[in-house]
């Protein structure tokens, strides 16, 4: 096999790993919902999980953009793990995606906790009975909207935007305009809905909402997708063996 046969076998590879992993943490996570949505009216420090993600995510987009979205948080867990099967995994509509519309649900949701919390500031019992106020309310929004996707919640989220904004164009998404054969196949199974294709003429998957999943890769049949840093990885694997 030459050098870049080598590294479509191990982007395939490492695609195909990283997604089983993903699943494997994803319905570890997945439970952490349901607990904290059925137990936190009763144990409201269970509600401090929702500021815990939020600013793990946050923390997260410096580093690789929408990443924990894709692989660490709790309700997305909840969503691709236990939701999907039931959503007919319909397209997004392009008109929850427009930035007014985010940012307008970014203040109203974040004054909403701001001015609940403002109301008993010293309880912090009143602060985990907010945050689970807040997830009871933000995953009921996500399980009524999963009757068109199961991630419509998470193209809307405004952690997920603020996410988006701040590291959106970190580790962009490659695709190789000589290599795709536009079949569609990695369309379909993007858990947010994200047209790869259309990037291919730029070969960078230009889209701040990317969730930094395997899934893309793993399906693409002729290994045109690969993350930017991947030759790096495959050169020190290289050396190592
Ligand atoms: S799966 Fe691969 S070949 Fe098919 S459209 Fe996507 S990038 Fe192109
Ligand atoms: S574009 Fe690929 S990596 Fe990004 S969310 Fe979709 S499937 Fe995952």
């Amino acid at each position: 096999m030459n050098q870049d046969g080598n590294k479509t076998a191990n982007a395939h590879y490492d695609a195909k790993l990283l997604s089983r992993r993903r699943r494997l943490v994803q319905w570890v996570l997945a439970p952490i919902t349901i607990i904290v949505i059925a137990l936190g009216w009763r144990y409201p420090l269970l509600g401090f999980a929702v500021p815990i993600v939020m600013l793990t995510g946050i923390a997260g987009a410096f580093i690789n953009g929408r990443y924990v979205c894709g692989h660490l948080c709790p309700r997305g867990a909840f969503f691709d793990r236990i939701i999907a099967p039931l959503s007919p995994g319909r397209p997004i509509p392009a008109f929850l995606r427009t930035k007014p519309l985010r940012w307008t649900l970014v203040v109203l949701l974040m004054g909403f906790m701001t001015y609940q919390i403002a109301q008993n500031p010293g309880d912090v019992y009143h602060w985990g009975r907010v945050f689970w106020l807040m997830c009871v309310i933000t995953t009921g929004a996500g399980v009524l909207l999963a009757v068109i996707n199961q991630r419509t919640w998470c193209a809307l989220c405004p952690i997920g935007t603020i996410q988006a904004a701040i590291g959106g164009s970190k580790g962009e998404l490659l695709i190789d305009p000589e290599t795709c054969r536009e079949c569609g196949a990695c369309e379909k199974v993007c858990p947010i809905n994200i047209p790869i294709v259309k990037h291919k003429a730029e070969g960078v998957v230009r889209e701040p909402d990317c969730l930094r999943c395997p899934e893309c890769i793993r399906v693409c049949p002729v290994g045109a997708l690969r993350w930017p840093d991947s030759d790096k990885q495959f050169a020190a694997q290289e050396k190592n063996k």
